[in-house]
């Protein structure tokens, strides 16, 4: 793999609850070369969104960042103080949350809030912010005429693609997509994807595409991981992850959406729901739903290995590769 532009170390993430802390990520670790595509997929709850924002250090209490490391273009976001923080998002990272009608701000046209973010990290002036803002309605398929408009005025589709200028406005390296599409009904989700994928061969940045939907996942990203109760269960690429995913989890998931292609096939989906991460099982925390589980599987947690050239799996199905002498 080329020089990761993004990579996250080890990163744990805690709620401090009356209760006790709850680990919400553990100890997750991938990287993310420039250009690529890197989905993290999981159920409702698994971490996905927290470890984004974690990363993004966005994330307000009672979570806390217990500790790794997530490192950009040679900088651990982690170590900056609050000026270098506040330059660095959305310059160099920025991000679409799941919900354009709560992303946008109902009192400001779109022409404004698109200016705001310009003007704030550019210092222009606001004609040359609505030259620019324009531009990137345009680009997302939106008449420049519509920066005028305020959200309510706007489709769902037509706003989520204004939260996708607004991410776009500073060029940056890298977004972050959040349930990018997942208000959206499937052809708009479609049409917006194909967007997304077209404006990234043309402009190159990196995406770390979060979604529970693996069909979409699987279309859209280059490498995938795999997300249960905060840990990292498999990591492989899209491709590989199609044709043989290895984790039960994951083929869990796998088999509760319908393809995107080829013939229909009866869903079966993942018994039982996600632990409560209070007090998460011992063992891999996938026994009480996994249909494979062996008898160490209660007492033995399993370590992210890899299992085949580009693949890693959490899972004792898989005996870690011996190692040359
Ligand atoms: Fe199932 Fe055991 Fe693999 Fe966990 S480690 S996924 S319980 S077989």
């Amino acid at each position: 793999m080329p020089e990761p532009l993004l990579s996250v170390k080890n990163l744990r993430v805690e709620y401090l609850t009356p209760s006790g802390p709850i680990r919400a990520v553990d100890d997750v670790s991938f990287d993310v070369a420039a250009g690529e595509v890197f989905g993290l997929a999981g159920e409702s709850g698994c971490g996905k969104s927290t470890l984004a924002l974690a990363a993004l250090r966005l994330l307000p209490p009672p979570a806390v960042i217990t500790g790794g490391e997530v490192w950009f273009e040679g900088e651990d976001i982690l170590a900056m103080d609050d000026v270098a923080l506040a330059s660095f998002r959305w310059r160099k990272i920025s991000l679409v949350f799941q919900s354009a009608m709560n992303a946008l701000n109902p009192v400001l046209t779109v022409g404004a809030q698109i200016c705001d973010v310009i003007e704030k990290h550019e210092g222009v002036s606001r004609s040359q912010a609505l030259k620019r803002a324009a531009e990137l309605l345009e680009l997302m398929g939106i008449a420049s005429s519509r920066l005028r408009s305020y959200p309510h005025q706007l489709s769902g589709g037509m706003r989520q693609r204004v939260v996708i200028a607004i991410a776009l406005a500073l060029k940056p390296p890298m977004m972050f997509m959040d349930e990018p599409t997942t208000a959206l009904d499937v052809v708009v989700q479609q049409e917006i994807m194909q967007q997304i994928a077209a404006l990234k061969r043309q402009l190159g940045f990196s995406i770390l595409f979060i979604t529970h939907d693996l069909s979409l996942m699987l279309e859209f990203s280059d490498r995938i991981g795999i997300l249960y109760a905060g840990k990292l269960v498999e990591l492989s690429r899209a491709r590989q992850l199609f044709e043989a995913p290895r984790h039960p989890y994951t083929r869990g998931l796998m088999s509760s959406f319908p393809a995107l292609r080829g013939p229909r096939r009866r869903l079966e989906g993942i018994l039982g729901s996600p632990p409560d991460m209070s007090h998460p099982p011992a063992g891999c925390r996938f026994h009480p739903r996994c249909t494979e589980a062996l008898p160490r599987c209660r007492a033995e947690r399993p370590a992210l290995l890899e299992v085949a050239p580009g693949a890693e799996v959490a899972c004792h199905l898989y005996p870690e590769p011996a190692r040359p002498a």
